[in-house]
């Protein structure tokens, strides 16, 4: 009898748990933060302690992204811990940024598209030098896109500007910020050109199309490119993520822009067919060690470096927008441990 009444408990266990496990998960920020390390797996796992674990603006205040605030003025680090070799990385596009951020020349028949910009002191030495090292001209330059109004990305936009009259391109927001500068703000402070709203902007140069897309969140005019690269004469679709910290205002609204756009770009990833995901800081991307062994040779059928698959681009996106919204979620429900609103 007290075999039996066991057996019974032992099968009520068994059919509560079956019952839980075919419940659908309730969307709470643990869950959330466990979907999006799920979606990280190990490809992106330094990211998501970044944005998932550990994101920056915790505390709260007006973040970087704060309405038109110079960025400070930089002592100019040793050049031994940031400056890299410029590197042709596909048949069209070549790396000349620094080992910490990211900057590329994307060749068209029609000239060059730059897009990012590093810091002030990086722009000679990484971007012009290094444009003319591997043999293209920075006269050529036609466009410069501009992910979003950080100094790390935008400092050199003035100078392309100014030298080579190139047309800067940039989110409608981040402009406003950005002349707002002082004009001793280094790298100073490029004149309004392309001012890219909400519904984005189909940037044609030549035979080359890049797909812009606003995906306000970092900063409020942050934007995300699709363009095309060739390897060998296969085409492929990079994803360029535009903003990736939360270094912005802790507010539940903010982040609920920033899931929004990944949503989105969950969405045109998916349909365009992206099988490189790339963002702007070599840490998200792993672009300084993905350049270097795309010099190496290929084994027969061996892929790109930079090459996967759609699904694991998808990915990339589904953790930034399970990350941001489990920090909104966070702020907004009862009981919610991290304080904010309720
Ligand atoms: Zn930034």
């Amino acid at each position: 009898m007290r075999m039996h009444l066991l057996s019974v408990a032992a099968l009520v266990a068994v059919m509560t748990c079956a019952a839980r496990a075919q419940a659908p998960a309730p969307t709470t920020p643990e869950n959330l933060v466990a979907a999006a390390k799920r979606a990280a797996g190990t490809d992106y796992s330094g990211t998501f302690l970044r944005i998932c674990v550990a994101p920056e603006n915790l505390a709260g205040g007006a973040g970087r992204g704060g309405a038109g605030a110079a960025p400070p003025a930089r002592v100019v680090p040793d050049r031994a811990t940031w400056y890299a070799r410029p590197y042709k990385v596909f048949d069209n596009l070549y790396f000349i940024g620094t080992r910490i951020h990211s900057a590329w020349a994307l060749t068209t028949s029609d000239g060059i598209i730059v897009i990012d910009t590093l810091f002030d002191y990086a722009t000679e030495p990484e971007m012009i030098e290094g444009m003319t090292a591997l043999g293209l001209d920075p006269r050529t330059i036609k466009y410069v896109l501009i992910s979003h109004a950080h100094g790390d990305h935008d400092q050199g936009a003035a100078l392309l500007q100014s030298r080579y009259g190139a047309k800067i391109v940039m989110g409608e927001a981040d402009w406003n910020s950005t002349l707002q500068r002082a004009a001793t703000a280094p790298g100073g402070v490029p004149k309004r050109d392309v001012a890219v709203g909400p519904g984005g902007l189909k940037l044609r140069l030549g035979d080359t199309t890049v797909d812009v897309i606003a995906t306000p969140g970092h900063t409020p005019g942050t934007l995300s490119y699709f363009f095309p690269v060739k390897d060998g004469g296969r085409t492929l679709t990079v994803a360029y993520s535009g903003g990736t910290a939360f270094n912005f205002a802790r507010r539940a609204e903010n982040f609920a822009v920033y899931r929004d756009s990944q949503r989105k770009m969950v969405e045109v990833a998916e349909a365009a067919g992206a099988t490189v995901l790339m963002t702007n800081h070599t840490e998200f991307d792993r672009a300084y060690d993905r350049v270097r062994i795309a010099q190496l040779p290929r084994a027969a059928g061996e892929k790109h470096p930079y090459e996967t698959d759609t699904a694991t681009v998808l990915r990339y996106f589904e953790m930034a927008g399970n990350c941001a919204e489990a920090q909104r979620l966070s702020m907004t429900s009862a009981g919610g441990s991290t304080g904010g609103q309720r």
